[in-house]
C-alpha cells in the first residue's frame, strides 16, 4: 500500500478486505457486521500509516486467538439427560488477560460469540485498564428453568471450562442470562474443582469478593456517558424523555440514572413487548421491575396491571416520542426502518447500552441525520471497566467503598468520551463511531506491534 492511500483506494481495500473477513467467516453474519463497523473507521485512520498494514494487523485482530468448544451435559428435574454446547472465544490479549462476559441464551452461537469477543476487545481497551478481550456462553436457555436445574448447569459448564480461564489468563462475567446467581454457582464450582480462591470471575457476591457498582456500573456508566455527549454539544441532560429498551440490569440502572440526573424515563421492554409510562417511571416503579424481572423473573407486561399510569404495547419502543434512545436489550434491536422513525420524531441522541443493538443501517442513518451516536463499545464500557476494579481489589484482597467506585465509574466515562472527542471530533460535531474505534485500536494495535509477529 502507497504511503498516502487515496479515500477512492481506502474504500477498495475495506471492501477487498470484507470480502476476505466474510469467505473466512461463512455463516457468521453479526461477526461480519461488527468487523465492519471497527474497520470502516479504522481503514481511514491507517491509510497514511502504512506500519499497521504491513503487520498485517487488522488481519490478526479479526482472527481470535483461540476458540473453545464444548460439551455441557446435566440433567433436568426429571432426571432426563440434557445436552447444549459452551463456548469461550479467547479474541484478544495484547493488553491484558482475556475479559469478557458469558451469555446463557438459546441464540448464542459461534458468530454472536466472536462478535461479543471482537467488541469486548475494544471495548476493555477504551477503559484505560490492562484487560484483552473474550466472551463465552451456551445455547441454554434459562427461561422456565428450576433454580436446581440452573445450578446443575452451571456447575457443568464449569467443570470443563476451569481449566481454560485463571485470575491472570482469562476472567469470564456475566451477560444476558447470566447474572449474581448463576456466577455464584460458577465461582463455587470453580472454587471447589481447583481449591483456590482467587478473581477469576467478576461480578461476585459481595461476601465472596464482588465489587461494590458493579450491579449498577453498565446502566449508570451509559447513562453517565449520554450525559457528557450533550454537555460536548452544548445541551443537557435534564428534562429529556429517555426510550429504555430491556427490563434488566442495564436497562434499570439506566433508568435509575436517568431519573437522579433529572431525565425522564419513559419506555422499558422484554421480548414480549414494552412498557410506556408518558410522566417518566418513578423510583419506586423502577425497583418494582427489578425485583419483578429479578428474583420472580415475571413478564414486563405485569407492570401494567400494577400501576394506572403504564401501558404495555406489542413490538419494540421504538415508535414513542423521545428525546433520546438507549438500547439496552440485545443485538440489532433497531433496524434501519426504526432509526427512520426515531429520527422522523426528533430523537437527538442514541446511547447504545447493549452490545451492537443497531443495525449498520440504523447507525448510518444516525450518522447521516447528525443525531448524536454513542456507541457501545464505549457507551456501555462501565460494566467492564467496573469489573477491572474488581479484579484489582481482588489482586490486592482489599474491598473499596461505593463513593470511591462511583467516582471512579464516573471519572472513566468522562475518560473514555474525551477520547472519542480526541480521535473522532472534527470542531464541529464529535463522532463517536470513529472516535471509539480508533482510540481502542491504537492501545491494542500498538501493543501488537511491540510483540512482533504473534
Ligand atoms: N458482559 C459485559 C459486557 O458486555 C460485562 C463484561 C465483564 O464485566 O467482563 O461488557
Amino acid at each position: 500500500m502507497s504511503k498516502i492511500s487515496t479515500p477512492q483506494k481506502t474504500q477498495e481495500y475495506l471492501h477487498r478486505y470484507m470480502e476476505g473477513t466474510q469467505k473466512r467467516n461463512p455463516g457468521q453474519p453479526e461477526f461480519c457486521q461488527a468487523v465492519y463497523e471497527v474497520a470502516s473507521s479504522i481503514f481511514p485512520y491507517i491509510a497514511d500509516k502504512p506500519i499497521y498494514h504491513e503487520n498485517q494487523i487488522l488481519e490478526r485482530m479479526a482472527e481470535p486467538e483461540r476458540v473453545l468448544s464444548f460439551r455441557v451435559p446435566w440433567t433436568d428435574d426429571d432426571g432426563r439427560i440434557r445436552t447444549n454446547r459452551g463456548w469461550r472465544v479467547q479474541f484478544n490479549s495484547a493488553i491484558g488477560p482475556y475479559k469478557g462476559g458469558i451469555r446463557f441464551h438459546p441464540s448464542v452461537n459461534e458468530s454472536i460469540l466472536k462478535f461479543l469477543g471482537f467488541e469486548q476487545t475494544f471495548k476493555n481497551s477504551l477503559t484505560g485498564l490492562p484487560m484483552g478481550g473474550g466472551k463465552g456462553g451456551a445455547n441454554f436457555n434459562p427461561k422456565g428453568k428450576s433454580h436446581n436445574e440452573v445450578m446443575r448447569f452451571c456447575q457443568s459448564f464449569m467443570t470443563e471450562l476451569y481449566r481454560h480461564i485463571g485470575e491472570d489468563t482469562d476472567v469470564p462475567a456475566g451477560d444476558i442470562g447470566v447474572g449474581g446467581r448463576e456466577i455464584g454457582f460458577m465461582f463455587g464450582q470453580y472454587k471447589r474443582i481447583t481449591n483456590r480462591f482467587v478473581g477469576v470471575l467478576t461480578g461476585k457476591g459481595m461476601e465472596f469478593g464482588g465489587s461494590k457498582m458493579r450491579t449498577e456500573a453498565t446502566g449508570y456508566g451509559a447513562i453517565f456517558f449520554l450525559r457528557n455527549m450533550l454537555a460536548q454539544h452544548k445541551d443537557s441532560i435534564e428534562g429529556k424523555k429517555v426510550l429504555i429498551s430491556g427490563a434488566g440490569n442495564v436497562a434499570t440502572h439506566a433508568a435509575e440514572k436517568c431519573l437522579q440526573l433529572g431525565a425522564i424515563p419513559v419506555t422499558m421492554s422484554d421480548s414480549g413487548g414494552f412498557i410506556n409510562c408518558p410522566d417518566g417511571f418513578t423510583q419506586e416503579q423502577i425497583d418494582w421491575i427489578k425485583e419483578l424481572k429479578g428474583a420472580r423473573r415475571g413478564r414486563i407486561s405485569e407492570a401494567a396491571d400494577e400501576f394506572n399510569n403504564i401501558t404495555f404495547h406489542e413490538g419494540r419502543p421504538w415508535g414513542v416520542d423521545g428525546d433520546c434512545a438507549v438500547p439496552s436489550a440485545t443485538q440489532n434491536e433497531i433496524s434501519a426502518k426504526e432509526a427512520a422513525t426515531l429520527i422522523k420524531n426528533g430523537v437527538m441522541a442514541v446511547a447504545e447500552a447493549a452490545n451492537m443493538p443497531c443495525e449498520q443501517g440504523a447507525v448510518d442513518a444516525f450518522i447521516e441525520a447528525d443525531v448524536l451516536f454513542g456507541p457501545a463499545k464505549a457507551v456501555n464500557a462501565g460494566g467492564v471497566g467496573v469489573s477491572g476494579l474488581e479484579m484489582s481489589q481482588n489482586s490486592a484482597r482489599i474491598a473499596w467503598g461505593e463513593d470511591q467506585l462511583r467516582k471512579l465509574l464516573e471519572d472513566m466515562m468522562r475518560d473514555i468520551h474525551d477520547s472519542c472527542v480526541q480521535y473522532g471530533g472534527d470542531g464541529k460535531q464529535v463522532n463517536y463511531l470513529q472516535g471509539s474505534n480508533i482510540a481502542g485500536f491504537v492501545k491494542v494495535a500498538d501493543a501488537m506491534l511491540s510483540y512482533g509477529h504473534v
